[in-house]
């Protein structure tokens, strides 16, 4: 018995089903695709059966072609497109989005954000703030600054704020300027600069850092009844989940907490098309923890769709702000080793608490010394609650001193990174922290050599939620403008197909759910995105270029772009 059935299993899926007389049909078939499983069992195929939610069969086009069974079976041709997982976001700040926000991402002519302006100035009502942004010159055609001109004239009566993809400057009208009072004898305030207009010394619109706060809009607020408001949140989830379906992303963990039922309504809406985790802040209050504990059992880690994640603690800021905690002061500001965001024994109390009730902790780290603590923290809880698989994670690991790098493999804690931090961080990180701590900086191959377990992610809104950024950035290490050179310490890059692997399997490991997401396996769910380029041979420059043409979520075909030709039946 014991022989045939290793004989059965060795041959092809085809041989198997035929032998065992269950030739299951498939409900949709991905064919001719190259396809990176993400499973060491089987790290490539050409085809992927589904039925359900599941995937039933990964083999080959020949072999899958017989799970077709026509006029019921959904096919697609993947035509030699590359089919990964779906993309899996281990951290990010995920939630309904402004109805009216104005999306200027990837504009490459000015002029279509006069037309957007435009359109929506006719959709307001005089007054009304007109927002929008994420528009980044260095894609525009000629490069250069966008000045109020471009929206002076579509937008006479209403205040405008254009924020820049980095939200470190913005373009604001003439309406804003005459109501802020900025004029061309307004003095730049201190960290901040009011861009003039080298020939006539005007104010361009351009307001960079700390300018910003002088802003004062001199809107007239929209009313709205709270059926109004309502409607607009629910617009604003929706648009949320469309930007997350056409990006790929089909698992969402948000770090702290969401509203569960909100999500719950888009599921019995049929609108959910990203499986959500939501968590909620740390505590040591053991009612509190209690009370998560039946919110837990309300999400279970069994379900598939709305789960309950972990507990968020902040123990430090950000390097940009100076507020990171350090063992050491910073480079260019001696006077501060940053800020911890509570006392490292109430700190370990709480982990301890939460540990004891068998919650998983996430712990925002940025410096070195706030990573310190989170591990300790956590080795403290070990040592008084004993060892298990508590999966605990450190939300960011941004600067470790070299000796934290293996803790997080000995202690099983996940490092959950978000690989754009570091390219648009690094022009200031170096200079904040010196280059000798820089080297333990968004340090992802030393973790994984070290045998740390890897989740990557976004931390969206800081950064865009398109996943095509983080893997540029993982396996490069260099800006969005593809600097000359090898990167910002390239002996952290990665290859490629690992970069896919923690957007994947090591975020869905990092939600205890790497026995049925995260690779393309029979058995697995079935959240499979289908790509227009092939990112492991594709120079770097087409990496951030590279767009979704299929996400499927749960066996379901929730985004195909137009780049398909008809949709599968
Ligand atoms: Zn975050």
């Amino acid at each position: 018995m014991m022989k045939k059935l290793t004989i059965l299993l060795s041959a092809s899926i085809l041989m198997l089903t035929i032998d065992c007389g269950l030739q299951e049909k498939a409900d949709l078939v991905i064919l001719n695709g190259k396809v990176l499983t993400i499973d060491k069992e089987r790290p490539t195929a050409e085809a992927i059966a589904i039925k359900g939610e599941n995937i039933i069969a990964v083999g080959t086009t020949s072999e899958l072609s017989a799970l077709v069974e026509k006029g019921t079976t959904k096919v697609i041709d993947a035509g030699g497109r590359l089919v990964i997982p779906g993309f899996n976001d281990a951290h990010v700040h995920f939630g309904p989005l402004d109805p009216d926000y104005i999306e200027l991402r990837y504009t490459t002519d000015p002029s279509t954000i006069t037309g957007k302006v435009r359109a929506q100035v006719a959709r307001s009502k005089p007054g009304e703030l007109i927002r929008g942004g994420h528009w980044e010159h260095e894609m525009f055609i000629d490069k250069k600054w966008p000045t109020k001109e471009l929206i002076d004239k579509v937008s006479p009566q209403n205040p405008v704020i254009l924020s820049r993809a980095d939200g470190h400057s913005v373009l604001v009208n003439t309406y804003i300027l005459k109501a802020s009072g900025i004029t061309k004898n307004t003095p730049d305030p201190f960290g901040g600069v009011i861009q003039k207009d080298p020939v006539t010394g005007e104010p361009t619109g351009i307001l960079k850092e700390n300018a910003e706060n002088l802003i004062k809009t001199g809107e007239v607020k929209a009313e709205r009844t709270p059926e109004e408001e309502q409607a607009r949140i629910w617009q604003g989830y929706l648009i949320a989940l469309k930007e997350a379906r056409e990006l790929g992303v089909t698992s969402i963990q948000i770090p702290g907490s969401a509203d569960f039922s909100a999500y719950e309504k888009l599921q019995k809406d049929g609108k959910l098309t990203s499986r959500i985790d939501i968590g909620k802040e740390l505590t040591s209050d053991t009612e509190l923890l209690k009370k998560y504990l039946e919110l837990e059992k309300l999400y279970p880690k069994e379900g598939n769709w709305i789960r309950f994640g972990y507990l968020k603690a902040f123990i430090d800021g950000t390097i940009g702000s100076g507020t990171a905690l350090m063992f050491e002061p910073f480079t260019d500001n001696p006077a501060t080793s940053g800020l911890a965001m509570m006392p490292y024994e109430e700190f370990e109390k709480m982990v301890v608490t939460a540990d004891k009730l068998g919650f998983q902790i996430g712990v925002h780290a940025i410096g070195d010394k706030g990573n310190n603590w989170t591990l300790n923290a956590f080795e403290k809880a070990e040592d008084e609650n004993g060892k298990r698989n508590s999966r605990h994670r450190d939300e960011h690991a941004q600067t470790l001193q070299p000796s934290d790098i293996p803790r997080f493999s000995r202690l099983g804690v996940i490092a959950s990174m978000q690989p754009t931090h570091c390219i648009s961080d690094k022009k200031f990180c170096e200079k904040r922290i010196g280059s000798e701590r820089a080297k333990g900086a968004y340090a992802w191959k030393s973790l994984a050599d070290a045998g740390a377990k890897l989740a990557f992610g976004t931390d969206y809104q800081v950064e865009p939620l398109n996943p095509m950024e983080g893997l540029y950035a993982a396996v490069t290490r260099k800006d969005r403008l593809g600097e000359d050179g090898e990167g910002w310490h390239p002996e952290q890059k990665i290859k490629m197909e690992k970069a896919i692997e923690y957007y994947t399997l090591g975020s869905a490991y990092s939600q205890f759910m790497e026995e049925r997401k995260g690779m393309i396996r029979p058995g697995f769910l079935a959240d499979i995105v289908i790509l227009d380029k092939d990112l492991i041979t594709i120079p770097e420059n087409e990496i951030m270029k590279t767009k979704v043409d299929y996400t499927i979520t749960g066996g379901k075909v929730v985004y195909a772009s137009g780049n398909n030709g008809p949709l599968p039946r």
